[in-house]
């Protein structure tokens, strides 16, 4: 179960955190993954780490919200299984202090960073026969979260974008899900507590760990876990489905 012999997989800033998890799971599982980031330094460890246990890797240094260099990218790969829209940017404010700048940047690489990677990519997907693609979502998309407010704008287009993707290509053999963590104790959590709460960051470290009502942040290779599952052909009937991964916070904190 859940081997992904002879798949080619895209992983997109697969250079940290999650994206890095899940291509390093998905090429211990067998798939071929090219890691696509804007961050080479970051991509290369990735490298290493697939290396590492036996599989093989490639490195793009690419923007995601960059069409042309997207375009290219992905058609110098050709044969694409999986998709992983992974890459991704955080914010923090609301609709009255987050200034036009922020929201702009926010917009060219959580939303048409995915944009960009589904019209590059679908294409391919059809011509070798179809595909799965994965968008990472977030549970900011459904319930909002306080002071995030371009972020979770974001992450809602991400599942509206995995919604009409399903639909518009499942004659296609092509599904499309998404995944929604709640808090994932990655690179960005550490640097965000370094930055905004240098003084006191073990307090906010559990404060942050304490809004899951299972009392900690995922592991990223628990997110990893899901991916595999929804990118392997044991979840072929799977598509159109945001599946929240978020120890209890979206059910279990109303
Ligand atoms: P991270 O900051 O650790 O890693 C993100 C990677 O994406 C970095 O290596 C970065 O260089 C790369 N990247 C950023 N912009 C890019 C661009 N324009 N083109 C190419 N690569 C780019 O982040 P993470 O915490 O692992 O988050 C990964 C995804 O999961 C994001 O979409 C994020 O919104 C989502 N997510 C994270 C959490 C969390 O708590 N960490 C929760 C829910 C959803």
């Amino acid at each position: 179960m859940f081997s992904l012999k002879n798949k080619v997989a895209v992983v997109t800033g697969s250079g940290s955190g999650i994206g890095q998890a899940i291509a390093a799971l998905l090429a211990k599982q067998g798939a071929v993954v090219h890691i696509l980031e804007r961050n080479k330094e970051a991509a290369l460890k990735t490298l290493k780490i697939i290396e590492g246990t036996g599989g093989e890797g490639h490195v793009h240094s690419c923007d995601v919200s960059n069409q042309e260099a997207v375009i290219r990218t992905f058609n110098a790969i050709d044969k694409i299984d999986i998709l992983i829209n992974n890459a991704g940017i955080a914010h923090i404010g609301t609709a009255e202090n987050t200034s036009e700048a922020d929201f702009d940047k926010i917009y060219q690489i959580n939303i048409k960073g995915v944009y960009n990677c589904l019209h590059a990519c679908i294409p391919l997907m059809k011509k070798h026969g179809g595909g799965r693609i994965l968008n990472m979502a977030s549970v900011a998309a459904t319930v909002g979260i306080q002071d995030r407010f371009a972020y979770s704008m974001s992450k809602a287009a991400v599942l509206n974008m995995t919604l009409t993707v399903a639909k518009d290509f499942i004659k296609d053999n092509i599904t499309c899900n998404s995944i929604s963590p709640a808090r994932v104790h990655t690179p960005f959590v550490d640097g965000y507590l370094a930055k905004n709460f240098p003084e006191n960051q073990e307090e906010m470290f559990e404060k942050l760990s304490n809004t899951q009502p299972i009392g900690r942040m995922a592991k990223p290779k628990e997110i990893a876990s899901l991916a595999l599952y929804l990118c392997s052909d044991e979840a072929q009937f799977i598509t159109g489905t945001d599946y929240p991964i978020d120890g209890g916070f979206i059910k279990l904190n109303s």
